[in-house]
């Protein structure tokens, strides 16, 4: 049923419903309120007892400790007034004339607060009641008051079965999502193996890139229900709410298992606790958050079903989430290369018909930095121009068009290189790959990228060390800094000034500088003491180190790590200016490539004739 509308519509018509029944029942409360004032005493004063009692109108009376509530008349018109009673006035004397004027009369014991205690505990008491009961918490609540039911989707494989084959130019993540589908098939296979299944497996990468395409594909693919639930939808107002739902969703997916459980948006429960910025602490997203850990720490993977999570923003996950044993595989979804980029147009303009002279590949090529929900959009875009004028074809002119038109809301978003910028950056990263291919204790060169990731990182050069290393020689530490430095050099070697990207490079040299100075004493000037605790870290990372040094040692210190910076970015451009041919050559085939991997550029090295590792450098 929730099927045929978006959900958004259907949590309109919910919250709607919830209203109109709030409105209702606060209604019949305040309704009984006031009809208990209907039938409640009027205040009156003790004289006017006395005139109605002489008057003779007077047909009841209750006598309590303090007041005393009369009646005049009787039937329909009888009224009741209450009046406190006077003190020291003798209770023989009110009573013979009570009885002198015919007046049945009563007593009450002495109490009336409770009473008044009474007429606000009991409103209050159902209101409470009726919340708990549309909480879920009662039986008999139905599903359409129950905000703590999870409001998780289960797709109904008939009508939405997604595969692998909508899935295109995140090749390495298919290929670990296969696992998955393999698991969900024959659970039973990797039982009897005692194979260790995960029980979390975390989508990671920018925006559109097919996350949450790839979530459902998998269960498709599995043919297993697949319950999705977005984190924003968590966020709600009512502390409590989030943690239920979350309960509620494992104890469902159990039952149906095997399964998926899918949390979309993950952030937004799972930001780090000791991270908030705001100044609000919010509960309930802790609360949310806790009992997801705990609901998954309590269930066991091998009855089938897999947690499966997709944020954008790994950066302000807490770090509970990440541990083993709970989204203990990351699976990276990045950004489509030139190649996935025409593979996934490929997917888009199936349905699409394509005049003759449209070429994909070259449409790839013009779209770098487009994910792909841009590049679904481009086609529906073209697709509408064509329609718009008429014609029964989508032509390349339609598709470039579109191009400017998405490119136009993806400026705004992020950053879309310009060709400048694109050269740049590919001569940038070559700088830094030349540098670790060339230098003998460089770590090898894995893979070269100008693909823009995110809003920060234009281009990247992977190096996989080939071991884990836990000690470093000076002459390593120097061949490092000399790739950190790699890129800047290339920029100045090529257009002889640099731009703002190597900031961070530049950073990082630095720091791994300072520590040489620092901590392993590794300088010519302040030769080998340690002057900062070494701290646990990584060798890239800086932590916190405790200062042990005076004022005047720290300028030496700043002057050392200085000539050390410089010394090295010297060394790669002498590097860089060597090979200028070469890395003219690489950085062109990157550009045209987008992605180079480590064999080919050590291909392309060997094919120059360039000798390697440099030795005399
Ligand atoms: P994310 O969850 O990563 O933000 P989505 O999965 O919501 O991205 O992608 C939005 C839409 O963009 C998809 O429904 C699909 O049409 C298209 N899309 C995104 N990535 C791909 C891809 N790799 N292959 C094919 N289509 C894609
Ligand atoms: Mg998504
Ligand atoms: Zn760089």
């Amino acid at each position: 049923m929730e099927k045929k509308q978006p959900p958004h519509k259907v949590e309109l018509k919910r919250q709607i419903w919830y209203s109109v029944i709030y409105s209702l029942v606060s209604l019949v409360i305040l309704l009984a309120i006031n009809f208990w004032a209907v039938n409640r005493p009027e205040p009156a004063k003790y004289s006017q007892f006395l005139d109605a009692l002489d008057a003779g109108t007077v047909t009841d009376a209750t006598i309590g400790a303090d007041t005393i509530v009369w009646q005049v008349g009787a039937g329909d018109e009888a009224q009741l007034f209450s009046a406190a009673r006077v003190p020291g006035v003798d209770e023989s004397a009110l009573l013979e004339m009570l009885e002198a004027h015919d007046v049945s009369f009563t007593g009450v014991p002495a109490n009336g607060f409770w009473s008044e205690v009474l007429s606000w505990l009991i409103p209050l008491g159902l209101l409470a009641l009726f919340w708990r009961w549309s909480m879920g918490k009662l039986p008999g609540a139905t599903q359409a008051l129950s905000f703590g039911r999870s409001r998780a989707k289960i797709w109904d494989e008939s009508t939405e079965k997604i595969t692998f084959n909508e899935v295109a130019g995140v090749d390495e993540a298919v290929t670990e999502m296969r696992e998955v589908v393999d698991f969900l098939k024959h659970p039973d296979k990797y039982a009897a193996l005692g194979a260790h299944i995960p029980k979390g497996v975390l989508l990671v990468g920018p925006p559109g890139t097919g996350k949450t395409l790839l979530a459902r594909a998998t269960a498709g693919e599995a043919n297993v229900p697949f319950f999705s639930i977005s984190g924003a939808d968590f966020v709600e107002m009512f502390v409590g709410v989030g943690a239920a739902r979350v309960r509620d969703m494992f104890h469902q997916a159990r039952e149906k298992a095997p399964c998926i459980i899918f949390i979309d948006e993950l952030d937004a429960i799972g930001k780090s606790r000791a991270g908030a910025r705001s100044p609000v602490s919010n509960d309930e997203r802790e609360q949310t958050l806790n009992q997801l850990l705990v609901e998954m720490d309590g269930f066991d993977s091998s009855i089938g079903v897999i947690l499966m999570a997709a944020t954008n923003r790994p950066d302000v996950l807490d770090k509970a989430l990440l541990r083993p044993g709970r989204f203990d595989r990351q699976i990276t979804v990045d950004k489509p290369d030139l190649n996935g980029r025409e593979a996934i147009l490929k997917v888009h303009t199936r349905n699409v018909k394509l005049a003759d002279d449209v070429d994909l590949h070259v449409l790839a090529a013009r779209t770098p930095g487009f994910a792909g929900a841009e590049l679904a959009n481009l086609v529906n875009e073209a697709a509408l121009l064509a329609v718009r004028q008429g014609r029964q074809e989508v032509t390349m002119n339609d598709l470039d068009e579109a191009i400017d038109r998405v490119m136009a809301g993806l400026e705004r978003k992020s950053r879309v290189l310009n060709e400048k910028e694109r050269e740049i950056v590919a001569h940038h990263e070559m700088g830094h790959a030349l540098a670790g291919m060339l230098l003998p204790y460089a770590d090898p060169v894995h893979k070269v990228s100008i693909v823009p990731r995110g809003t920060a990182a234009l281009g990247v050069t992977i190096q996989a060390p080939l071991e884990d290393r836990y000690l470093f020689t000076e002459a390593e530490l120097r061949d490092r800094i000399t790739t950190l430095l790699g890129g800047r050099a290339a920029e100045e070697v090529i257009y002889g000034q640099v731009s703002t990207g190597p900031a961070d490079d530049l950073q990082r040299a630095t720091a791994l500088a300072r520590r040489m100075v620092t901590q392993f004493g590794m300088n010519e000037g302040l030769g080998p003491v340690a002057l900062e605790e070494m701290n646990q870290g990584f060798l890239d990372d800086a932590g916190f180190v405790q200062r042990q040094y005076s004022d005047e040692t720290a300028e030496r210190i700043d002057i050392e790590v200085q000539r050390i910076v410089s010394d090295i970015y010297e060394r790669a451009k002498t590097l860089l200016r060597r090979h200028e041919a070469v890395l003219r050559d690489a950085a062109q085939r990157l550009l045209e490539k987008e992605v180079m991997e480590g064999e080919e550029l050590a291909q392309l090295l060997d094919e120059a004739g360039v000798k390697r590792p440099l030795t005399d450098i």
